[in-house]
């Protein structure tokens, strides 16, 4: 007789424990040598190299990253289910954002479910995504089709209250550049056009959109260039924003409007203007199934899960683009006493604590047992599907686009 999904489960679970010391040390290995985006190179040959020798087909640059990778472990007929690694770094910060836990948590599921492959049906995936800080990997991923084939996909995130359903804004990214002409500001200022009088007026134009839009807007950015002397009228000047809404429809009507504000300041000015719209991080979905079964696995465990409270603060993630094409979960575990802010100096710390060591592991084995729950309850796996199929506007307009190429 096949084993039950509770013995299953206590299988997984056994198996990570046996295994703590190796993810404790690749972990920590990680956050010893942080790498930022599109540069984790040790941290991304550590983890595939790892999945290699517990008996993973790895690939490794994916959709052209180089510091991607795809570990596969195909079994018989049925779901393909995914774990999703992080692993890149903050500029300065290091490990602020703990990502040596996302990645090392679903390298440690993977090689639980390898240790339980010949009793379960259908394939395991550990992705290997960079740069979710700025880089946007899983966006390009997900146009090259990497997410294409799945069934679920799951990674955690750590925190300060644990969360299953928390949500994200979708986000886009834009740099404006505006191109006067300089002149001596005291002699010929007539002769001059403002570069910076554009960007100022587009900083201006944009507060007083805000007034006209839904609350879930939240428009911010920097001048990045102002101009280099007080006594030459700026030839050149340069902002970077940031435009997020609830959905990602929404947030490309916004961002419109803003490109707008950017070329009536550059009109007003006599400047011209130039805009770069980068990444669009899309509104992250989590799928009411895959939640459940994780909040009551990692619950099991002993993590307090917690509903979102109501307007509990949002960020965004690249994960939303993966959340769109495939039923997605993205929970948080605590690592840290609440008020301990993601990318600062303390989250760091707490990305190696005690603390965040114990919410790996419980993350890994909670993934794990989701990850059982979806392969031996076909029902359940079909219960996350047209949860997804009902939640996703397959023909919202901004699905057409494509964001890092144009
Ligand atoms: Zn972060
Ligand atoms: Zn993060």
């Amino acid at each position: 007789m096949s084993p039950s999904t509770a013995e299953l489960k206590e299988r997984v679970c056994d198996y990570i424990d046996e295994i703590a010391p190796q993810l404790l040390q690749i972990s920590h290995t990680i956050h010893a040598n942080p790498e930022i985006s599109f540069a984790e190179f040790e941290s991304m040959k550590l983890l595939a190299d790892t999945a290699e020798a517990f008996g993973y087909a790895v690939q490794r640059g994916v959709a052209g990253l180089e510091t991607a990778f795809m570990a596969v472990s195909a079994r018989t007929q049925g779901p393909t289910i995914a774990f999703i690694a992080e692993y890149d770094a903050l500029p300065g910060l290091g490990h602020a954002c703990g990502h040596n836990i996302i990645g090392t948590a679903a390298t440690g599921a993977a090689l639980a479910m390898q240790a339980i492959r010949h009793e379960v049906p259908g394939t395991i995936k550990l992705i290997g995504t960079p740069a979710e800080e700025g880089g946007g990997g899983k966006v390009i991923m997900a146009e090259y089709g990497v997410f294409d084939d799945l069934d679920a996909a799951m990674m955690i995130h750590p925190g300060t209250k644990a969360m299953t359903t928390r949500t994200t804004l979708a986000s886009n990214k834009v740099k404006f550049e505006f191109f006067g002409k300089s002149a001596h500001a005291a002699a010929i200022p007539e002769l001059g056009i403002n570069a910076l009088d554009a960007c100022i007026q587009t900083y201006n134009n944009i507060n007083a959109l805000r007034q006209h839009l839904r609350p879930d807007v939240r428009i911010h950015g920097i001048i990045t260039h102002g101009g280099d002397a007080a006594n030459v009228v700026p030839a050149y000047a340069a902002a970077l924003f940031s435009v997020r809404a609830a959905d990602s429809d929404y947030s490309f009507e916004v961002l419109e409007k803003v490109i707008r504000c950017a070329e009536a300041g550059a009109l007003a000015a006599g400047a011209t203007m130039k805009y770069e719209h980068s990444m669009h991080y899309a509104q992250r979905l989590a799928n009411p199934t895959l939640a459940r079964l994780f909040g009551e696995n990692i619950g099991s465990l002993g993590e307090d899960v917690q509903e979102p409270a109501p307007g509990e603060k949002m960020g965004s993630s690249d994960m939303g683009n993966v959340s769109q094409i495939v039923p997605s979960i993205h929970p948080y575990v605590t690592i840290a006493p609440p008020g301990t802010g993601g990318h600062t100096p303390e989250f760091a710390q707490a990305s190696i604590s005690s603390w965040g060591d114990q919410a790996l592991i419980r993350s890994a084995k909670a993934m794990a047992m989701t990850a059982v729950d979806l392969m031996t309850q076909p029902q359940l796996m079909q219960q996350a599907k047209d949860e997804f199929s009902d939640m996703v506007d397959f023909d919202a307009p901004w699905r057409k686009r494509r964001f890092f190429h144009k």
